[in-house]
């Protein structure tokens, strides 16, 4: 059974696109799907695309803590049954209920609220008990030719091939990911709403504050908006914290992704990215920031080329309208 297994290797190096799409509609539409697992583990995959190292790897730290953050926002934030069985749940579900009982969480808490601390051992636990079952069974549904893993080893490689095919088609596999988990969701929750279990699914990473990276841009930098330059030192309330590649897009939150923006910029530019001057204006901006917090976890697997790589591949994907401001302060 593919959801024992300890290892895997990688079947097939040199894949088209075509073997790809056919195994992926494979396990979107013909997998056995106990638990909402499979799903939350590709969309976890998916938002960690720009956080691999240079041989394509992951950290087990990483996935799980993208998997754990979207399963508390379902089961705890919006009270998501996970499994078919309400006596049967899912075993991350029953480590979440765990904590948010002991601990006596409100259940409209988002997972980014609770003591940094804490996001740990939960994203530990859950990490320890399901990473075998749901690393092994994807591998096994899409017949080996994603990624390469070994458990003992915390190892996670994706395919070269497979990963481009990721980068390329990002935004159709993010909302067909969506899509599938709003479907198997609804069907173990009885609910009748689509559209409205669609809404939340799509924004179900999003933190609920970037308050902790407004801390950090304005300890290291000039309090100016990076695309007009007006000056917000002297109001919090006009200073917003903007994601340069649209949140849309990336799904995640890198410190080398935002800015400090004026409330005008930040609403103009919306779901849009800019034009190419302030991608320079951005390489140069995260040169600078680098040089004073250091390479800590914040920069830990940011390169140059992944940014310029983010924003040749939002285009792709369809961010095809580029922004700026109308005007620049002196
Ligand atoms: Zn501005």
């Amino acid at each position: 059974m593919s959801h024992d297994l300890k290892i895997g290797e990688i079947r097939e190096q040199y894949v088209t696109e075509e073997v790809i799409w056919q195994h992926l509609n494979n396990f979107y539409y013909r997998s056995a799907v106990s638990t909402s697992y499979k799903y939350v583990f590709f969309k976890s995959l998916l938002e960690n695309l720009y956080n691999v190292d240079d041989d394509l790897s992951l950290s087990y730290d990483q996935i799980f803590y993208s998997f754990t953050t979207i399963y508390w926002n379902l089961v705890i934030h919006h009270d998501l049954e996970q499994s078919p069985n309400k006596n049967k749940p899912a075993r991350a579900q029953t480590i979440l209920k765990k904590y948010a009982k002991e601990q006596g969480i409100p259940s409209d808490w988002q997972f980014d609220q609770l003591a940094d601390s804490l996001q740990l051992k939960i994203t530990n636990e859950v990490k320890r008990d399901c990473k075998q079952n749901v690393i092994g069974a994807f591998y096994g549904d899409t017949a080996g030719i994603f990624y390469e893993f070994d458990i003992k080893r915390a190892h996670f490689r994706f395919n070269p091939a497979v990963y481009q095919f990721m980068k390329k088609y990002q935004r159709i596999l993010i909302n067909l990911t969506n899509y599938h988990l709003v479907k198997y969701l609804e069907k173990v929750n009885e609910a009748t709403n689509t559209i409205s279990l669609l809404s939340k699914i799509e924004i179900i990473s999003k933190r609920s504050s970037l308050e902790s990276f407004y801390k950090v841009l304005t300890q290291f930098e000039q309090n100016r908006c990076f695309y007009c330059n007006q000056d917000l030192s002297t109001s919090r309330r006009k200073t917003h914290v903007d994601h340069f590649i649209p949140w849309s897009f990336v799904q995640t939150d890198n410190l080398w992704n935002l800015v400090l923006a004026c409330s005008d910029c930040n609403t103009k530019k919306s779901d849009k990215i800019t034009t190419r001057t302030f991608l320079e204006s951005m390489l140069e901006r995260n040169e600078s920031l680098i040089s004073v917090v250091g390479e800590t976890n914040d920069f830990y697997t940011y390169e140059e080329k992944k940014l310029v790589d983010l924003y040749d591949y939002s285009i792709m994907n369809g961010y095809t309208v580029l922004w700026e401001p109308r005007m620049v302060y002196e």
